[in-house]
């Protein structure tokens, strides 16, 4: 525990919620993230308007390409749009310099990454303090307690990655992402790479940190069953928000899915009608 202040500091007690007095944690404004030009060119995100609240977990859902990750990115200030309005809290981040950027990535968001992305040569303690160490911080002892027992990391702490499971490897990078306290943690398909028990380890100790901590987190999954684990299921096709649903269960968002593919495929079938069935046959 060398990198770790023992004395109090001033976000104060171990289990002492997060400060939310605002209502929406994130927010984009017709957000459009165009790729390439002309005839490669890729339209991601078209349009999207979305209000992440405060204290609540969110899932993004939807087909592969359908812009889930570039949303996150966007929203993370890990990549910036063609066009439209992100905010984070009430800070617009177009409004935001270089330096400003990177001290909102570094202070007020957190993610988590499919693939864990952890150093290799550090430890479990080390890789979860290297934001703060990065930065010239110390962490907040209290809370780098609390964030260990949650995701029970504990007898962890001095091994590497390549001597951890794919399941603690995550739970280092969730720990890594909540350790300086940001006002959201995105997490992109984080229980993608893990098997059902990992993966259920992972999500409930998400919903733990909403439920408990009062943080907001936002997660893309393609898994009905993790999304119920959320308070609230917002669904992407082609860049556009097209759906959305309340207090999931994996039934009702399996059911949302099934609906929105059905709706998706009804439309190119229609297209197709103007366009001779057989052209290939000429
Ligand atoms: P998802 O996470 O839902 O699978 P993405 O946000 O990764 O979708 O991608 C949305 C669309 O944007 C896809 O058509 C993808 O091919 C395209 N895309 C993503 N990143 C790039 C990039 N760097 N250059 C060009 N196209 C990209
Ligand atoms: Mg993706």
């Amino acid at each position: 525990m060398s990198h770790v202040s023992s004395e109090p500091t001033i976000a104060g007690g171990a289990a002492a919620p997060l400060d939310h007095t605002r209502d929406v944690a994130a927010r984009t404004i017709g957000l459009s993230k165009v790729y390439g030009r002309g005839q490669s060119e890729v339209r991601a995100l078209d349009e999207v308007s979305l209000d992440i609240l405060a204290g609540e977990f969110t899932a993004v859902m939807g087909p592969s390409g359908s812009g889930k990750s570039t949303l996150m990115h966007c929203l993370a200030a890990l990549d910036t749009a063609t066009s439209g309005t992100v905010e984070i809290g009430t800070t617009d981040l177009s409004s935001l310099n270089d330096k400003a950027l990177t001290e909102l990535r570094r202070d007020r968001v957190g993610f988590v990454f499919q693939a864990y992305n952890l150093v290799p040569t550090l430890t479990a303690q080390e890789n979860i303090l290297l934001p703060l160490s990065i930065a010239g911080r110390k962490p907040d002892a209290a809370w780098f307690d609390t964030v260990v027992d949650t995701v029970g990391l504990r007898d962890r702490l001095g091994h590497r990655p390549n001597e951890m499971s794919g399941g603690q490897q995550q739970r280092v990078a969730c720990a890594r992402a909540l350790v300086s306290r940001p006002s959201i943690v995105f997490a992109d398909e984080p229980t993608g790479n893990l098997d059902s028990t990992s993966g259920a380890e992972v999500l409930g100790f998400l919903r733990r940190t909403v439920t408990e901590f009062g943080q907001t987190v936002v997660m893309v999954t393609h898994d009905p069953v993790a999304a119920s684990f959320t308070d609230r299921v917002v669904f992407l096709a082609d860049g556009r928000v097209v759906d959305e649903l309340s207090t999931p269960t994996a039934e009702s968002v399996l059911e949302r899915m099934a609906a929105i593919q059905t709706r998706s495929m009804a439309a190119p079938a229609h297209l197709n009608k103007s366009v001779p069935a057989q052209q290939s046959e000429r």
